[in-house]
């Protein structure tokens, strides 16, 4: 892909909160439409991720290459197309047009889990797909056996569609990721979408919860020194929050034990979704989290 004006960006370490980011970048009520609608999508897409792999995963990236005037205008005609296609897959149990490989796409939206073989994160099927920046940031040094040869590269299609579209290539990714981009020694996505934006594209990034293992200070302080992301604080994703809409603070990482008390907060909250407890026999606790490893 070109890299439009971001090749020759020069990254400019600020102070300021990522607040004003946003807030001097985009309105925040247009963003927090997009990234609530993305959160949205992919919570409704999860069944049909079920009903293929047999294990409950939890974490999901949901991401769609935005222009500028998409947010400004708060048109989420993508999403909402995307959303008419969902609907009709969950009714039909049809996916044959829209999934593969734990993943589902829709021009130019896709929802990523994260795979065990090779062992990735979503962040890094869209936004690295050849490995090229895990292998500057991991240490040690990153495995050429951890790209899937198979998978789609969903950055390119994803391009193509917006270039195809608006006759450049200046997108946003706008991406909601259930747990906060992470900081494990394997995968390091913080830093990796910190990498993407400083070498590509801006980058609008809002997340729920915090997975464990994850450092999430350090995460978001990696995501927020740099200017071409603007982070979306989890309480506006869900500004008039109630009981039935559980939201955890990112500053309090979810054990394994508070996983397994929001997922019986969602079911209670939502009767249609399965309990985590009744999901299929003979896979491991760890493993019904979501892929992490
Ligand atoms: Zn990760």
């Amino acid at each position: 892909m070109s890299h439009g004006y971001g090749a020759c960006h020069k990254l400019r370490k600020r102070e300021e909160s990522t607040d004003t980011l946003l807030r001097d970048r985009f309105l925040v009520k247009s963003v927090a439409k997009f990234c609530k609608s993305l959160k949205d999508f992919g919570e409704r897409s999860m069944p049909l991720f079920k009903d293929q792999v047999r294990y409950e995963m939890k974490q999901f990236v949901a991401a769609a290459f935005v222009s500028n005037e998409e947010i400004k205008n708060e048109d989420i005609g993508i999403i909402q197309e995307a959303d008419r296609r969902l609907t009709n897959a969950l009714a039909t149990k049809n996916v044959s047009d829209i999934y593969e490989n734990y993943s589902l796409s829709f021009n130019r939206l896709v929802v990523l889990m994260n795979t065990s073989e090779p062992k990735r994160h979503g962040e890094a099927r869209l936004l690295d797909p050849s490995g090229v920046i895990r292998h500057t940031i991991l240490t040690p040094p990153f495995n050429s056996s951890c790209i899937d040869e198979e998978d789609m590269n969903f950055l390119q299609i994803l391009t193509e569609h917006f270039v195809r579209k608006f006759e450049h290539d200046r997108f946003i990714v706008c991406m909601f990721s259930h747990f906060i981009p992470c900081t494990e020694s394997k995968h390091q996505c913080a830093r990796l979408v910190d990498e993407f934006a400083k070498l590509n594209n801006e980058v609008i990034i809002s997340s729920e919860n915090v997975y464990y293992e994850t450092d999430h200070e350090t995460a978001w302080k990696v995501m927020k020194s740099n200017d071409r992301i603007y982070c979306l604080p989890p309480k506006e994703l869900c500004p008039n929050s109630n009981q039935s809409t559980p939201l955890y603070d990112v500053d309090e990482p979810l054990s394994p034990r508070m996983l397994r008390r929001e997922n019986r907060a969602r079911v209670q909250s939502n009767p249609y979704q399965r309990p985590e407890k009744k999901k299929k026999k003979g896979f491991s606790r760890q493993k019904s989290y979501d892929l992490r490893t």
